[in-house]
């Protein structure tokens, strides 16, 4: 007799991240001789630039090889109070900054602070994939406002407004955002702002701006720079897409101290705080020229050209521009009801399997982002790769009729 393996109900329930699955997905068709091109992950394909890489081998050998405090290397948090002061006019002390394990266990901390049992988290979407899953595994609720591709995907402060209730505790959202690319302006951020500022209690507002130097218009705002928000709002940012540093995992917040305290409270029963070399290694990065980030953004920008023009002629994929991160976000409804072998489409998971199985090219569908009628292409890869994805899917979305 088999036995029940004796798993809890909270993991039970949650879901794997989409994103990580598909990338799994096509290494593993890849290991089978496959010709897979990965469009999936969010992952900057440069290498971190080689001043940082040598500060870490310079931290090793100078011992950074220890403990760190649970909230994050004295240097490095003094490094990110100046970048916060420099780049986006934010004022932090030190009992205000904590650095985690990536801005993924920055967001874990600040929901694990925040949500009791039924508590409402608003969610702008399309949103990232582990928004969602982190709130529902912190008992919290995430309430979805969502705009689509007529809108640039951004919500408007009206219908944010609708969605506070008695229970709302948060909202989070990205910008530069992942899965679409939009950029929330200074304008429309201090219409957000004005709307949280009026509500009957404080909302905590999670600003995670790690796609912050990926961006093509020049125009970051961070919203807790308005005054009538900024006791109020959280931060998050982190070194992994703008220094190409995913691997290092090093994420970091800025927010009220009592949340910052509590943050590092549950990191002190977790892990402990970050890798130490790699916080020293970082604290460079923060206080080094960004003429690496800007050469990789520029190369970016290239590609987002590539990529939207390349789409913009497959018929039925509807293409907007995104402002920032590297990510497009397509609407290909069209091909919904459409069928090829035997199989029909009927949203989006089952066209991203149509077009790994058809094209081997590996995308993230929608509905992982809350947007079903989407899926999120990462052109974070080469540009021979870029161009020989697009064309691939458009030979293969040529076999579904109907
Ligand atoms: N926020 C967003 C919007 C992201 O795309 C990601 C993906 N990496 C994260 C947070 C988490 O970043 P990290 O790798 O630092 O955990
Ligand atoms: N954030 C990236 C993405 O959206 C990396 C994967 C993940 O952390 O889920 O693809």
């Amino acid at each position: 007799m088999t036995k029940t393996q004796p798993l809890s109900r909270r993991v039970l329930q949650m879901e794997e991240s989409a994103t990580i699955r598909m990338a799994q997905m096509a290494r593993d068709l890849k290991s089978k001789g496959h010709d897979v091109i990965s469009l999936s992950l969010g992952e900057p394909d440069f290498d971190t630039p080689d001043h940082i890489k040598q500060a870490a081998k310079e931290a090793l050998d100078a011992g950074y090889t220890k403990y760190t405090p649970v909230p994050g290397l004295v240097e490095y948090r003094e490094a990110i109070i100046r970048k916060f002061k420099r780049e986006n006019g934010l004022e932090f002390k030190m009992n205000q900054i904590v650095v985690s394990n990536g801005a993924k266990q920055t967001i874990n901390n600040l929901f694990m602070a925040l949500c009791d049992e039924g508590d409402e988290v608003i969610v702008l979407a399309p949103f990232w994939v582990s928004y969602s899953a982190i709130i529902e595994l912190a008992g919290g609720v995430p309430v979805q406002v969502s705009a689509g591709i007529d809108d640039d995907f951004k919500v408007s402060p009206e219908q944010i407004k609708a969605a506070i209730t008695p229970k709302t505790k948060a909202l989070i959202f990205s910008s530069p955002c992942n899965p679409t690319g939009s950029v929330y302006l200074k304008d429309e951020l201090k219409a957000i702002a004005d709307v949280v500022a009026a509500a009957d209690q404080e909302i905590i507002i999670i600003s995670d701006e790690i796609y912050e130097h990926i961006n093509f218009t020049d125009q970051h705002a961070s919203i807790g720079a308005f005054e009538n928000v900024k006791d109020q709002t959280v931060t998050v940012n982190g070194m992994a897409k703008g220094f190409a540093m995913t691997g290092w995992r090093l994420g970091y917040m800025g927010g009220p101290a009592w949340l910052a305290a509590a943050c590092a409270k549950l990191q002190s029963q977790s892990t402990s705080g970050a890798t130490a070399f790699g916080q020293k290694a970082a604290a460079v990065a923060l206080d080094s020229d960004l003429g690496p980030t800007h050469e990789m953004r520029e190369a970016f920008a290239e590609r987002r050209e590539l990529v939207i023009a390349g789409l913009s002629e497959i018929e039925g994929f509807k293409v907007n521009q995104p402002k920032g991160a590297f990510y497009v976000f397509p609407d290909v409804s069209y091909y919904f009801g459409k069928s090829h072998d035997g199989k029909t489409v009927e949203n989006s998971a089952d066209f991203c399997e149509f077009l790994l199985e058809n094209a081997h090219v590996a995308c993230v569908a929608g509905s992982a982002f809350g947007a079903d009628e989407c899926m999120r292409i990462s052109y974070a890869a080469s540009e021979a790769q870029l161009k020989e994805a697009i064309k691939r899917i458009g030979e293969a979305v040529g076999k579904l009729r109907g």
